[in-house]
């Protein structure tokens, strides 16, 4: 199995490159965002217990997201691997993560780090914004979600950096340049 954490933070890029990820490599593409919204969508439970969160870029409760992804993972056992994006953003979700598939005899392969600096993530989501029409694309959510990520989830890079499956990819620049990048960072033993 292949099981690649893409990581970073909101607006480096994380869903375009999932996309041509599991084309290639023919893996399931696993996103808790994506999941949220779906659930806030179709007014679910679990839906209606989230969505102020989404809506202020706060990070929803790690056991009700590690539930969430566990199902996902649960409901797709013909897959030859997952690209987990937007998981884990926590260190106990990471080793929630690690848990769950080591009792299925499995672990992760790779976590690819794209790296984006801040002036750039807040161009890119403005820009993003204007289509989405996100709420938490909105400059003052923008800016609790980036300190989201600077709190608690850049925590997660030390926890695989001492299992050595940590590859930085610059993700500035052309879109397929970066794709290359990235599969040669998994596709790479060391
Ligand atoms: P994203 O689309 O990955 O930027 O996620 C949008 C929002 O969903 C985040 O700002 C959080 O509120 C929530 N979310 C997504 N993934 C997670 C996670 N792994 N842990 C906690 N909250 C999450």
């Amino acid at each position: 199995m292949r099981n690649i954490i893409l990581f970073g933070p909101p607006g480096a890029g994380k869903g375009t490159q999932s996309a041509k990820l599991i084309e290639k490599y023919n893996l399931v593409h696993i996103s808790t965002g994506d999941l949220f919204r779906m659930h806030i969508k179709e007014q679910t439970e679990l839906g209606k217990r989230v969505k102020n969160l989404l809506d202020e870029g706060i990070l929803v409760p790690d056991s009700i997201t590690i539930d969430m992804l566990e199902e996902e993972v649960t409901k797709n056992p013909q897959a030859s691997g997952f690209i987990f994006d937007g998981f884990p953003r926590t260190v106990a979700q990471a080793e929630a993560l690690d848990k769950f598939l080591a009792s299925k005899s499995s672990t992760i392969s790779k976590v690819v780090q794209l790296d984006v600096n801040e002036n750039e993530l807040k161009r890119r989501i403005a820009e993003r914004q204007k289509v989405s029409g996100r709420a938490d694309d909105e400059a003052d959510k923008l800016i609790k979600r980036i300190d989201e990520y600077f709190t608690k989830t850049i925590h997660v890079v030390p926890y695989y950096e001492q299992q050595k499956k940590v590859k930085l990819v610059d993700g500035i620049g052309d879109i397929d340049f970066i794709f290359g990048e990235i599969c040669h960072a998994i596709e790479t033993v060391k």
